[in-house]
């Protein structure tokens, strides 16, 4: 049975085809010899057998038109292969497919070429990455997937190199490195390909730096041009009269910790307007009073801005949220679509980034056409349609002595998890959630290198004393998938799951909406009700979003599970007990299969509690200040072990004084994605963090987010 495409689809194609031929700045087919091409990513809907670029086209959708897998025959999904990436850690990739082959890539950027149809590894190349470079790493060592263009394949890395790999062997064809490494900067998002320019950003404003965006030739790997996001110090001289410009709009010296705005995760390309779009991140440090300390909007933050993709020159932009200073990043996802507002048919670009509200701006001019909060937000009453600022709630801006619980936090009401447009029910499918933050100031803030530098206090969020706070904290954690009606800004249902950071969604032309969740399923939703039709328990909590492709006449639907990311890492503790380390996976499912995964093994470690070293609570709490400085954000707040890394609460290394010091100040395990941190801590405080990890494991503390799940489907 041949799958039936929307009609409505083809026509947008016939349309963009009609349009590229009418002017130049729309020809997109060059320069390419062989292979895809910009044309085959703006037709995609041409090619059900592929997917060819991270959001499916350049308008980054995510609604595939194959309609073979229906609300009516989901039930008979099941396996068809599973391969396993041997690893840990989260997994944020989406595959790319092409001429049935797909691409993924795993844990230390390691790239997997598998057979579509049966998973088989066909090659896999190592860029062999500088593991110690997780220290870098904001939240976790992810990556988000590869390009496609001609007959290579692209890739970012974690230690901030570029790499072209030859699509039909994996053997590396050009490697750049895009980034300044003595700051610390990482990559962990997919590139975007257009006009033969392979775009990359990069992350590292939580530790700080400054953010960019920069092009290469596919070819030659060769530096088109570079948009930075932020203005440098203005001794050094502006590289262009626009970061002068922009340069009115900071105060202080930001340019010590950077300034921020790293462009980490989503971009997009409206190849009629001939405009590139890059979503800006948040400020570094966080705190705006101490990042720009006599006031200003600090342009390019938190921004959507609209470039044009052959030289990088910037046309327009919105800033979601003026003077940032909440972590609240315009990173997120962003979808082009043409919507009908009142009574006009807009181009429109749409996001839903961390602050809570759901923009919807005109793709032409950056104009704010409308925004409405899509989850509860308590810092801001509304955006004011006139001047398109969000009018905030006093208290929300770091500036009491009280801390100021807020919703939504860092985490955002939406992180990077892609979000998905359907053409046929109009819907944008949002894997939302409600996830709070106490923040407060830190008045001694001053920057320092190889930390966190938010400007305020963290520990308020994770205080032993406070268990209060963190109760009441874990206690509005929420997670749903949400359909929302774009045009009249409304939400029409959503199913609510058991806490958040759940999966990316897919839609389709079969009145399905997959997503996985972080309770280690893969659920398909009816687009138009909720309801849920179909599930699958994937032994490992789901974070990536999914696709689907058609080959011989069988639509497959493929995953990557793999719990993980800052949540994950940061809250520990979380992980769903049920399932397991090293069980990473790409799952492909299709009707009437039946693969069935290994079954788990469940015996559960009996952890052995390590005898206090010290009662001295000074030393203990020193030990905690240390530790939440330069550990918890990998090895979890209150020494939780989220099962990605090692629990060092029952960790051999922690009872042993001569080993603990040889990892933690000597970088034993730095190949292992543990640097040593002698630069950062003396002998006795290595120490204090040890006494203090001690105190936890003999602590009766037992807060989770995630009750344990069972093992079975
Ligand atoms: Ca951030």
């Amino acid at each position: 049975m041949f799958s039936i495409w929307s009609k409505r689809g083809l026509g947008v194609v016939l349309l963009a085809f009609l349009m590229a031929g009418c002017g130049q700045k729309s020809d997109v087919t060059q320069p390419v010899e062989t292979g895809v091409t910009g044309a085959d990513i703006i037709a995609a809907d041409e090619h059900p057998d592929a997917w060819l670029s991270h959001g499916r086209n350049y308008a980054e959708d995510r609604f595939s038109p194959l309609a073979q897998v229906t609300s009516d025959n989901v039930s008979d999904l099941g396996l068809a292969w599973s391969f396993d990436l041997g690893t840990s850690r989260g997994i944020e990739v989406t595959p790319i497919v092409h001429d049935g082959v797909m691409y993924v890539t795993g844990t230390w950027n390691v790239v997997h070429a598998l057979d579509a149809r049966t998973g088989e590894e066909l090659w896999r190349y190592d860029p062999e990455v500088d593991r110690s470079r997780a220290a870098y790493m904001c939240c976790d060592v992810v990556n988000r997937g590869v390009a496609i263009w001609g007959d290579k394949i692209f890739t970012g890395t974690i230690d901030g190199r570029l790499i072209a790999i030859d699509a039909a062997t994996g053997e590396e064809v050009w490697d750049v490195l895009t980034v300044d490494l003595s700051r610390p900067y990482s990559i962990t998002g997919a590139p975007r390909i257009v006009k033969g320019k392979v775009i990359i950003g990069n992350g590292g404003a939580e530790l700080g730096v400054r953010g960019y965006v920069t092009a290469y030739d596919a070819q030659t790997g060769e530096q088109a041009w570079r948009f930075y996001t932020v203005p440098g110090n203005p001794e050094d001289g502006f590289e262009t009269s626009l970061m002068e410009e922009i340069s009115s709009t900071w105060t202080g010296q930001w340019w010590v910790e950077g300034g921020g705005g790293t462009v980490w995760d989503s971009m997009a390309y409206d190849p009629d307007l001939d405009l590139f779009y890059i979503g800006v991140g948040n400020g570094s440090p966080w705190n705006h009073r101490r990042r720009s300390p006599e006031g200003g909007d600090n342009l390019f933050l938190s921004s959507i801005v609209a470039l044009r993709p052959d030289t990088g020159e910037y046309v327009w932009h919105y800033q979601t949220t003026p003077a940032e200073t909440w972590d609240y990043t315009a990173t997120q996802h962003m979808i082009l679509a043409d919507l009908d507002i009142a009574g006009e048919t807009r181009r429109v670009i749409m996001q839903a980034p961390k602050n809570g509200f759901f923009y919807i701006l005109d793709a032409a001019t950056g104009e704010l056409l409308s925004a409405e909060n899509f989850v509860p937000v308590n810092w801001a009453t509304h955006i004011d349609m006139e001047t398109g600022r969000p009018v905030e709630v006093d208290g929300a801006r770091w500036n009491s002595d009280q801390p100021f619980i807020q919703l939504p936090g860092p985490l955002g009401a939406h992180n990077w998890h892609p979000m998905s447009y359907s053409h046929d029910t109009g819907l944008v499918y949002i894997p939302a959630q409600e996830a709070p933050w106490a923040y407060i100031d830190d008045p001694d803030y001053a920057y320092q290198a190889g930390v966190w530098n938010t400007g305020g206090d963290f520990f308020i969020n994770a205080l032993p004393s406070d268990a209060a706070m963190f109760k009441a904290v874990k206690s509005m954690m929420k997670g749903r998938l949400l359909a929302w009606d774009p045009v009249n800004q409304k939400q029409v249902w959503a199913v609510e799951h058991g806490g958040p950071w759940n999966g990316g969604v897919l839609s389709t032309a079969g009145g399905l909406v997959f997503q996985g969740t972080a309770d280690a399923h893969f659920a398909a939703y009816d687009a138009a009700t909720g309801d849920e039709k179909w599930k699958f328990f994937t032994q490992t909590g789901i974070v990536a979003a999914p696709i689907t492709y058609e080959l011989d006449g069988e639509q497959y639907v493929t995953v990557a599970a793999g719990w993980g990311g800052s949540f994950v890492l940061g809250y520990g503790g979380v992980f769903p007990t049920g399932s397991q380390a090293k069980v990473g996976k790409i799952l492909t499912f299709k009707l009437e299969a039946e693969g069935k995964l290994q079954p788990l093994e469940v015996a559960r470690a009996v952890n052995s509690v390590p005898k206090p070293i010290t009662d001295d609570p000074a030393v203990i709490s020193a030990g905690f200040i240390a530790y939440g400085t330069y550990c918890g954000i990998c090895h979890g707040d209150h020494a939780y072990s989220s099962g990605l890394v090692p629990n060092l609460r029952y960790s051999s290394i922690t009872t042993d004084e001569t080993a603990w010091q040889s990892v933690v100040l000597g970088g034993a395990l730095a190949n292992a994605g543990m640097p040593g941190f002698s630069d950062y801590l003396s002998r006795q405080e290595a120490e204090s963090i040890r006494a203090y990890v001690i105190s936890e494991a003999n602590s009766d503390r037992t807060e989770t987010f995630y009750e344990e799940v069972s093992v079975t489907d």
